[in-house]
């Protein structure tokens, strides 16, 4: 599948993450304020998404490094289908990551975390798909594509009498807690994905130009390295190698 082609078929797929609530409310963020939201004429109030008090973005600790949130106490575990599917949402329209789209080069998306995988060969350090900025971007637009339909739902079957108004602010707070139980689950299974794949193609070159003692060679990959735009980390890498090799020899 190309890397639109799995873009768009993620798209359509967006409304489908959190069909229906099953289980009880679970610890939720509270519900956007009367500020963000508007009252209909039938006098209940409408929240408006994305609400102005979004949980789903990044802070930052005493020392300066990035938090993702906790948006629940209650998460799915990483390996819930609902868990799977938020993950590997892709609903913004972006069918590459940065670094492809620059150099013009097929990329594609597997999940949150794991970086694409020209980035993971040429040693790129940082792919849009494993930046927490960018995966928080992600799920906030899943997010707000489910709610949207949610609270439509819920509106439309006030209006057929379908639902009494009392009890319209508690179903969407239900949905609400259904969502970001299964968010926290994806942000956990983020931060493994991230952990496990992070600067794995500069370890991989490390570990081969360590385990070689070719200078010829590794001279003749980093000329070809610079002709593939392999990252420049990498070829440090290979440098810092022959170099020691070189330095070996001389002694
Ligand atoms: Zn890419
Ligand atoms: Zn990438």
């Amino acid at each position: 599948m190309s890397p639109s082609s799995a873009a768009s078929s993620s798209m359509h797929s967006v409304h489908s993450v959190f069909e229906h609530p099953r289980s009880a409310p679970l610890p939720h963020p509270p519900l956007p304020s009367s500020a963000s939201s508007r009252s209909t004429p039938e006098g209940f109030i409408i929240p408006v998404v994305p609400s102005s008090d979004d949980p789903l973005v990044i802070s930052y600790d005493s020392r300066g490094h990035r938090v993702l949130p906790n948006v629940s106490n209650t998460p799915l575990d990483v390996l819930d289908g609902r868990v799977t599917k938020l993950v590997q949402e892709h609903p913004m329209v972006i069918p590459k990551c940065a670094n492809c789209a620059e150099q013009g080069i097929t990329c594609s998306y597997y999940e949150a975390g794991v970086p694409c995988p020209p980035c993971s060969v040429l040693g790129i350090p940082e792919c849009d798909w494993a930046d927490p900025f960018w995966v928080l971007e992600n799920f906030r637009r899943s997010r707000d594509s489910y709610f949207c339909d949610e609270r439509d739902a819920l509106v439309k079957s006030v209006k057929e009498n379908r639902l009494p108004v009392s009890l319209f602010e508690r179903e969407f707070e239900i949905r609400m807690s259904w969502f970001y139980s299964g968010a926290q689950g994806a942000i956990n299974r983020y931060l493994l994905n991230s952990r496990a794949t992070r600067d794995v193609g500069l370890r991989g070159y490390k570990a081969l130009a360590a385990s070689t003692s070719d200078a010829s060679t590794l001279l003749r990959f980093i000329t070809l390295g610079v002709e593939t735009r392999v990252h420049p980390c990498v070829l440090q890498v290979i440098t810092e190698r022959v170099q020691d090799l070189l330095a070996s020899m001389l002694s």
